[in-house]
């Protein structure tokens, strides 16, 4: 049996714990803060706490439950790291660094159930849910790479649902890790800099809603019309798009007076990125008027999806259209495609010579000895 997971205890369920061994309150305090708010790695480091009861942690309790694969760097500095869960299932994690403030992308499922076209995460299918304490030591590990462990995580960090997976079908262990992290001594990256991605699971776009401190919500659109989406995003037949835009419209109350909701675009040539296909999602979102911006994100291709990107020239054109029409429009600027380390190319791949996306292979990566395991503290 795996040991009691502390990284994915809320500070009420540790607290509980700490009763359990018959310890004081302030324990509970004590070792939520040493997790999160310190993301110390092992028990001997939690050297305000009592030798006795550091032993009985490391009797009855784990930090770490993931052992990392490999860890690949772009030469653009975008880090990828492939974990393997305690039964062996793939988690991928991504920190993207960039001038002002640096993004980490983190993954809700091993693998995922829906079957994008374009999306190389789909090919793996549905391997398992994570728990919300894997959800959380995947951002604490990158952290912990990024800063050093016991350095408080920068101010404006930012958070991004949007590795595999699709985050909206395991909600509730991806809220209750979000109230992790977000708790007074927790990871120290807010609500407003958090933003979860879904390709459209309509009663959990209205549920999140309701939610106070609740991430920020992107939504994966893909195409204009129900008969395109249908075909790139097969859970589009399921909740097609004028009842993902009447959800929308009900979040759209939700939202803080300078927050807007994001749709994602994916660009495939020749497939949705026509100058009539940017008139059709312009009306369409004008229709709805949605407090709403648009990225574009040129495809990143991969063996072996049938796509190719669209070129500079085409999501410029399509970009001016949607300006033209009084929508926000920005294009994504491709982040870490040489290690497969881009929206849509999260696949558990180990080996990069796997996919010919056009890479060096040797230079790119760093090999797993290069870095420590995460230490086992049980
Ligand atoms: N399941 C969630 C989150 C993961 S995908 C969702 O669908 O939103 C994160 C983003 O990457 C989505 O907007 C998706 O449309 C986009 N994406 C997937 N495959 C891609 C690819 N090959 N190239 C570019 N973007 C891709």
């Amino acid at each position: 049996m795996q040991p009691m997971h502390l990284t994915g205890l809320s500070q009420a369920e540790l607290s509980d714990f700490v009763a359990s061994l018959g310890e004081p309150e302030y324990r509970a305090r004590q070792i939520f803060s040493a997790i999160q708010d310190r993301r110390l790695t092992s028990f001997d480091a939690m050297t305000d706490i009592p030798k006795d009861l550091r032993a009985t942690l490391v009797e009855r309790t784990g930090l770490s439950t993931f052992k990392l694969e490999s860890r690949y760097v772009s030469i653009d500095g975008t880090r990828r790291y492939l974990f393997k869960t305690h039964d062996n299932f793939p988690v991928e994690t991504v920190f993207i660094p960039e001038e002002r403030r640096d993004t980490i992308c983190f993954s809700s499922q091993s693998g995922c159930p829906l079957q994008c076209t374009f999306c190389l995460t789909a090919q793996l299918g549905l391997l398992r849910n994570l728990t919300a304490g894997e959800i959380v030591e995947q951002i604490i590990f990158v952290l912990n790479d990024a800063y050093g462990e016991g350095v408080q995580t920068p101010r404006g960090t930012n958070l991004v649902g949007m590795g595999a997976g699709e985050p909206f079908l395991n909600f509730e262990n991806l809220m209750k890790a979000i109230r992790i992290i977000n708790a007074p001594a927790g990871l120290h990256i807010f609500p407003n800099r958090i933003t979860i991605s879904t390709a459209g699971i309509v009663p959990r776009i209205r549920e999140l809603a309701t939610i106070t401190d609740r991430p920020r919500l992107a939504i994966s659109l893909a195409a204009p019309n129900d008969e395109l989406r249908d075909e790139l995003m097969p859970i589009n037949k399921k909740w097609p798009i004028e009842e993902l835009m009447s959800a929308c419209k009900e979040f759209e109350r939700s939202l803080r007076p300078a927050e807007r909701f994001t749709f994602e675009y994916v660009m495939l040539r020749g497939v949705n990125d026509s100058d009539s296909h940017a008139r059709q999602l312009a009306s369409l979102l004008n229709r709805h008027r949605l407090r709403a911006k648009i990225n574009l994100i040129p495809h990143n291709p991969a063996e072996p999806l049938p796509y190719q990107p669209s070129s500079t020239e085409r999501v410029e054109s399509f970009r001016k259209i949607l300006e033209s029409k009084r929508l926000h429009a920005f294009v994504r600027r491709p982040r870490g495609r040489d290690i497969l380390a881009a929206c849509g190319q999260l696949a558990a791949r180990s080996e990069i010579g796997e996919s010919p996306v056009g890479l060096q292979r040797s230079r790119s990566i760093v090999a797993s000895h290069d870095v420590a395991h995460p230490r086992n503290a049980s």
